[in-house]
C-alpha cells in the first residue's frame, strides 16, 4: 500500500489543526503520520478509534488533530483514564494514546505499569523528544548519556531508563505488557508495520518512538537548530535489533510480542462479574 496519501489527511485529520503548532522542523509529525498510516492500512474508520493525549509537546501538538472522539488527560494520568474507558467501551473500539516520554516514563510510569499489568487493550505511542522540551529543554528519563541540555550543561551523567543495560521496556515486559517495540521517527514503513501489529494486539501495546527536536535538544547538544543535523544524529544512533554497533542508543524493531497470550483487562472483568452474578461466587 502506498505510504504517502493525501486522502489520508482529509479522512483522518482535522485540517484546521494543520499545520500544527509544533516548531518548524520538529519530527513529531513523522511519528503522527506513522500512526495514522497504520490506522489507514488496518482499514479502521474514524469512529473506530478513541484518541488520548496528555501534556508537553506530544500532547499539545496531537490533541484533537485526529477526527473522532478523543480526550486529554492530566500529566501521567491518561493511562488510568484509558483503563476506565476500556471497561466502558465495546472491545472493538481501539484506544490509542499519543503521549510524551516525560508523561509515560516519568510522572505516569506507575499508571503505565498498571495498564500493562492488567493487559488493558490500548496502544501507547511514546513520542520521545529526549527530554523536557516544552519547558525549555531539561534532561529527562531517556536523554542519551553525555547529551548537553538546559539542566546538564556538562553532559547528562545520571543513570536513566535507557543506559547501562537498563531499558524501560524491561520494566514494562516484567509488568505484563504483551507488545513492546521501538522505532525512531525516520523508520517509515517498518514503523508503520510495527504500529499496525501493536494496534491489532488484543491487550496492552507500547511503541517507543524517539523523534528529532531541533528547537531545544538540538540547539543545546549540537549547537544548531538546523533540523538536518538532529535527524542525522538520531539516525546514526539507531539500528535494527541484532545490527547494533558502538554508539547505538536505540535498538529498533519489535522488542516483545506476546499478543493474545494473557486475558485482556476489560474482558476479564466483564466475564468475572457475569459469573459472580450467575453463580454468586468466583
Ligand atoms: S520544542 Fe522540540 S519537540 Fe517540542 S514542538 Fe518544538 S521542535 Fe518539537
Amino acid at each position: 500500500m502506498e505510504y504517502r496519501s493525501s486522502d489520508m489527511i482529509d479522512k483522518y485529520l482535522r485540517t484546521r489543526k494543520i499545520p500544527s503548532t509544533a516548531c518548524s522542523g520538529c519530527g513529531l509529525g513523522m511519528n503522527h503520520k506513522i500512526v495514522v498510516q497504520a490506522i489507514k492500512e488496518l482499514g479502521l474508520e474514524v469512529a473506530d478509534v478513541i484518541w488520548g493525549t496528555s501534556i508537553g509537546c506530544a500532547g499539545r501538538q496531537t490533541f484533537a488533530t485526529c477526527k473522532g472522539d478523543g480526550f486529554a488527560g492530566t500529566h501521567g494520568r491518561v493511562y488510568a483514564i484509558a483503563r476506565g474507558l476500556r471497561i466502558a467501551l465495546p472491545p472493538e473500539k481501539k484506544i490509542i494514546l499519543t503521549v510524551g516520554d516525560g508523561d509515560a516514563f516519568g510522572i505516569g510510569l506507575m499508571h503505565l505499569i498498571h495498564a500493562a499489568r492488567s493487559n488493558a487493550a490500548m496502544t501507547v505511542i511514546v513520542n520521545d523528544n529526549l527530554g523536557y522540551q516544552s519547558t525549555g529543554g531539561q534532561y529527562g528519563w531517556t536523554t542519551p548519556q553525555g547529551s548537553h541540555t538546559d539542566s546538564s550543561p556538562y553532559g547528562m551523567f545520571e543513570h536513566n531508563l535507557m543506559s547501562d543495560g537498563m531499558d524501560v521496556l524491561h520494566i514494562l515486559k516484567g509488568a505484563g505488557a504483551t507488545f513492546l517495540a521501538r522505532h525512531v521517527a525516520m523508520d517509515g514503513k517498518k514503523a508503520v508495520e510495527t504500529v499496525r501489529k501493536a494496534i491489532r494486539n488484543p491487550g496492552f501495546s507500547l511503541v517507543h518512538m524517539p523523534y528529532p527536536c531541533p528547537t531545544n535538544f538540538a540547539a543545546r547538544e549540537l549547537g544548531s537548530r538546523n533540523a538536518v543535523n538532529i535527524y542525522r544524529w538520531i539516525q546514526e544512533r539507531a539500528a535494527p535489533m541484532g545490527q547494533e554497533k558502538e554508539g547505538t542508543v536505540w535498538s529498533t524493531g519489535i522488542w516483545h510480542d506476546a499478543s493474545g497470550s494473557r486475558p485482556e483487562f476489560s474482558q476479564h472483568i466483564h466475564e468475572t462479574v457475569d459469573k459472580i452474578r450467575r453463580t454468586g461466587s468466583l
